[in-house]
């Protein structure tokens, strides 16, 4: 079973390529970002828990995230394999991952790293906000405090991997199918 983590900033376009993989390699494409939006959608309690964190462009606390990621995971038993989007985002979740899938004979196989300079998320984020109806994209200052927890709390887990082999950079600027051709490359190495 493949384990792909889609790594990145926000609005480095880990949900678009997702989207092309998940039809190519025909996996399960679990986003944290989009589970728990579900959740705010239908006021269940993770929802209400989940929201002032993420207005505010902080993270939601790992128990909560590890506990749901996990259980989603569990709900896809015959799947092909994970694209993981917007998770592991803290050395934590990494961490708990890792374990999480060493139980099962399992680990990740590869993190896939878009790059992006922060200017260009700056605008990519705001030009998002015309149409994602997500708060978090309209705000300025909370675009910025979600960059920096970024760099604070999830970019280690970069290194976390690329100390294991199991990373990869590619370019995230460019034309939107040459980025997944570069992505599709990195798979099939590790397939
Ligand atoms: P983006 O990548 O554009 O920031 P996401 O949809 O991945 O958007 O995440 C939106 C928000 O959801 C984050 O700012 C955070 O509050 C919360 N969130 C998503 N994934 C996680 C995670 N793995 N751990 C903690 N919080 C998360």
């Amino acid at each position: 079973m493949l384990h792909l983590i889609l790594f990145g900033p926000p609005g480095a376009g880990k949900g678009t390529q997702s989207a092309f993989l998940v039809s190519k390699y025909d996996l399960v494409h679990l986003s944290t970002g989009d589970i728990f939006r579900g959740h705010i959608k239908a006021q269940s309690p993770l929802g209400l828990e989940a929201k002032s964190y993420m207005d505010n462009g902080k993270l939601v606390p790992d128990s909560v995230t590890i506990k749901m990621l996990k259980e989603e995971v569990n709900k896809h038993s015959t799947a092909g394999g994970f694209i993981y989007d917007g998770f592991p985002r803290t050395v934590a979740q990494a961490e708990a991952l890792d374990q999480f899938l060493s139980e099962r004979h399992e680990k990740v196989n590869l993190l896939a790293s878009l790059e992006v300079p922060e200017e260009e998320l700056k605008l990519r984020l705001l030009e998002r906000a015309k149409s994602s109806g997500r708060p978090d994209d309209a705000n300025e200052e909370v675009i910025q405090k979600r960059i920096n927890v970024y760099k604070e709390e999830t970019f280690p887990v970069k290194a976390h991997y690329q100390s294991k082999n199991r990373w990869i950079g590619v370019d995230g600027v460019g034309k939107i199918h040459e980025i997944t051709d570069e992505l599709i490359k990195a798979v099939d190495a590790v397939i």
